[in-house]
């Protein structure tokens, strides 16, 4: 039966009355309940041997229109739907995203989900069903405030199932019940993603925005995405998650092999694991134990365990290598210590270097270490990352094993940053080289050969003005802001944090601002968009959104400024806002502190929309780079061996910049001006203030000349249209390897060996 009949007697019979006079919410629940059908009946992908993805966080967005387009019905549904008087974004808008990740980490997950299943690789995602997500972000008196986020409805992608195991815990033993919501792949076929969860978790629990009883685990185990960990409570709540996540992920794997009677000897015949970040660490101590139980020696389980799983760092950033108090452990799972102590015991059989130790003289756990010493692979996520994992920040492990450090380049799904987002490129691309490219990302270096193309490249130029336009309506109806379609679009999306440098931009603004007032005007209007949550607990961070949403009101209140230069905080950033915000974008903001930035996945979802980068050499730029040349990309500042070069010897001193710069001098105390606190508040303005010139972790000053320059320059290139747009081009062209289809190839032929 064609579709528009099916979906045209679905509507009779669930609504009675056709399509046309069905509302949006109608009308999603029809394609979510066509859609879910399709994939239920559609192949799982299968295979001797199976990766299970365990991972904190599962980003995935909204799932309509990314499973039409994997079923190859998204036009043909938009048509029908248009035919019917109705608009296939309007109905999108009725989707709730699922707030499960915080960010790069999470979406990476999801990207990969998208291009495992594509490859045809039997595999699952393992998380958690975090009932609330992470929190929802408004803007209150120029400041985040942060609420709940529920994503959970009756109408959704999520199943639940009847596959319950019991986790135990020190004083109580709870059930972990088994979600899942099918993962599309481009090829027809389908692998789950599971989402583990406890029946008891209640939501009348949280109070007063996202507060809530820390110590009532049974009440508040899944309610949240990564609580607060700025206290004991918050962070035992964590190793709590991250139990229940392992021991859940560790038994279903169990039960898989027993299901078909495989000796669990052979496990890492049949099975894979790779550790998304430290997270899941506890996931090697559980297998050991869960395998010791069914009657392995522990030699036999560490062996087996140590075959089986693979590792991804994703940080160099200190604070972010988890370690744990063994005395927590101890407290809350103390079934894995005397294990843990075991391997740490093992480890130092193998290296007496206190800097690879499981368990340092503090009693502490690292679990990175753990997870390097008790598993085949560690990789990094961009060339430059792992080599900074090979030589500086886990060199003594490098030394030890050569042989287990290999990178895997981040990647992101055309599907969705793509095809999904920007159907007008996707038509271009289409009609310019055909649709190889949508099977093999590489293709897209055909397009090259319309680089002196005049036609093509003004096609090019009108279809970013469509998304610029396209923007503009959406910021207007979403936050009643109206912004120029005409100016550049420079655009900074990514969580807030000091390493990347969003304050660093703040800074251009304020130069930008106080020109403007001497009179210098730009060439033409700027638009200066922001994207970002700070976690609830770092409060430098929420300073400084404070400080960028502080200029904004005083631009839109000068009449004068507000002619060549916006500033534009987008609310509650997300998968669905960046999907309006990335084809829409002139300018790429990617400027990190050298050394600092795994990868970025942004950098990459801009560039193959057209965008051109403004970056360090941090990161997956560098790969940017290399790949588009230096006439398509602005570099600038100091590069990765010069910053490890200043902490290793501690002698940058961001007063002296501010001491002996005048332009450096007037931007940074303008933070504190009469006009800021106009619209600011003093204390966290002076918060910001007070720590570039005292502290400034992070480097502002030493590359704010710089990127002050670089900025001059793109914004200079802009203005010669066709000479832009063949940048432009060239970006596009050259992102196919940024396809998470060759990432998780490599990870395949590298580390998993699926098939
Ligand atoms: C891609 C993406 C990120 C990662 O952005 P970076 O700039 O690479 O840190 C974060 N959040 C969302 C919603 C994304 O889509």
């Amino acid at each position: 039966m064609k579709l528009e009949k099916v979906l045209e007697e679905y509507s009779l019979s669930r609504y009675n009355k056709p399509i046309s006079e069905l509302d949006n919410t109608q009308c999603y629940v029809m394609l979510l309940d066509y859609v879910k059908k399709q994939l239920e009946s559609a192949p799982q992908v299968e295979g001797k041997k199976r990766l299970y993805y365990i991972s904190a966080e599962f980003l995935i967005g909204k799932l309509l229109s990314n499973n039409l387009i994997n079923l190859k019905i998204y036009h043909e549904v938009k048509e029908i739907l248009a035919k019917n008087g109705k608009s296939l974004s309007e109905i999108e808008e009725v989707e709730l995203e699922p707030s499960l990740g915080n960010g790069g980490l999470g979406r990476l997950a999801a990207c990969f989900m998208d291009s495992i299943t594509t490859l045809d690789l039997p595999a699952d995602g393992v998380g958690l069903n975090y009932h609330l997500g992470l929190f929802l972000q408004k803007f209150e008196q120029n400041e985040q405030k942060e609420y709940p986020n529920p994503w959970i409805t009756d109408d959704s992608w999520l199943e639940k199932t009847d596959t319950v195991f019991e986790v135990p815990f020190k004083d109580l033993t709870l059930p972990s019940r088994m979600y899942q919501i099918d993962v599309s792949g481009y090829n027809g076929k389908v692998n789950k993603l599971k989402l583990f969860d406890l029946d008891s978790v209640d939501e009348t629990i949280v109070e007063s925005g996202i507060g809530f009883d820390k110590k009532d685990i049974t009440k508040n185990l899944t309610l949240f995405l990564y609580p607060d960990d700025s206290d004991d409570d918050g962070r035992k709540l964590r190793i709590y998650q991250q139990y229940f996540l392992v021991s859940s992920a560790a038994q279903m794997i169990i039960a898989d092999l027993k299901e078909k009677n495989i000796d669990l000897r052979t496990l890492n015949e049949y099975a894979v694991i790779q550790i998304n970040d430290t997270h899941p660490s506890m996931v090697i101590p559980e297998l050991i134990r869960l395998l010791q139980a069914e009657g392995l020696d522990f030699d036999e389980a560490v062996s087996v365990v140590e075959k089986t799983t693979a590792y991804t760092n994703h940080t160099i950033l200190a604070e972010a290598l988890e370690t744990w108090p063994i005395s927590y452990l101890e407290e809350i799972v103390p079934q894995l210590v005397p294990i843990i102590k075991e391997l740490d015991a093992l480890a130092k059989t193998r290296s007496s270097d206190e800097k690879t130790f499981i368990i340092d003289k503090d009693n502490r756990v690292h679990m990175a270490s753990m997870d390097i010493y008790f598993s085949q692979s560690t990789n990094g996520v961009a060339a430059i990352h792992t080599d900074i994992l090979k030589n500086e920040e886990l060199h003594s492990f490098y030394e030890l094993y050569p042989e287990k450090f290999n990178n895997k380049t981040n990647g992101i799904t055309f599907r969705r940053w793509l095809f999904e987002c920007d159907p007008e490129l996707t038509q271009f691309i289409d009609d310019h080289i055909g649709t190889g490219y949508k099977k093999d990302a590489l293709e897209l270096q055909k397009l090259l050969q319309f680089k002196d193309d005049e036609k093509a490249l003004k096609e090019l130029l009108d279809i970013k003005a469509i998304k610029k336009r396209q923007l503009a309506e959406y910021l207007k109806s979403a936050q009643n802001i109206e912004i120029d379609e005409h100016s550049i679009y420079d655009i900074q999306i990514k969580r807030l944090h000091e390493y990347k440098r969003q304050q660093m931009n703040a800074l251009y603004i304020i130069d930008e601002y106080l020109k403007i007032k001497d009179g210098i005007y730009p060439e033409r209007p700027i638009t200066c968009i922001f994207g970002a949550k700070a976690a609830p607990a770092y409060i430098l961070a929420k300073d400084i959104i404070h400080v960028i949403l502080t200029l904004q009101q005083l631009i839109e209140s000068d009449p004068l400024v507000r002619k060549h230069l916006r500033v534009v905080m987008v609310e509650n950033y997300n998968v669905t806002k960046a999907e309006k915000l990335i084809p829409a974008a002139d300018v790429s903001e990617q400027i990190s502190l050298a050394s600092k930035e795994a990868s970025g996945t942004s950098n990459m979802k801009f560039m193959l929309n057209g965008a051109v980068t403004l970056g360090t050499d941090d990161g997956a730029n560098v790969e940017i780079h290399e790949l588009v040349g230096d006439d398509n990309i602005y570099i600038f500042g100091a590069k990765a061996d010069e910053v490890i070069a200043h902490y290793k010897n501690s002698d940058y001193v961001s007063r002296t910049y501010y001491e002996e710069d005048e332009r450096i001098h007037r931007v940074v105390d303008f933070i504190l001006s009469d006009e800021m606190k106009k619209y600011g508040d003093e204390a966290l303005l002076k918060a910001v203030h007070d720590d570039l010139i005292n502290k400034d972790w992070f480097m502002t000053l030493l590359d704010f000349e710089a990127y002050v320059a670089e900025k001059k320059k793109i914004f200079a290139a802009y203005e010669d249209r066709m000479a832009w747009a063949k940048k432009m081009l060239v970006n596009i062209a050259q992102a196919g390897y940024f396809s998470s289809d060759r990432t998780i190839a490599q990870y395949n032929e590298e580390i998993w060996h699926l098939k």
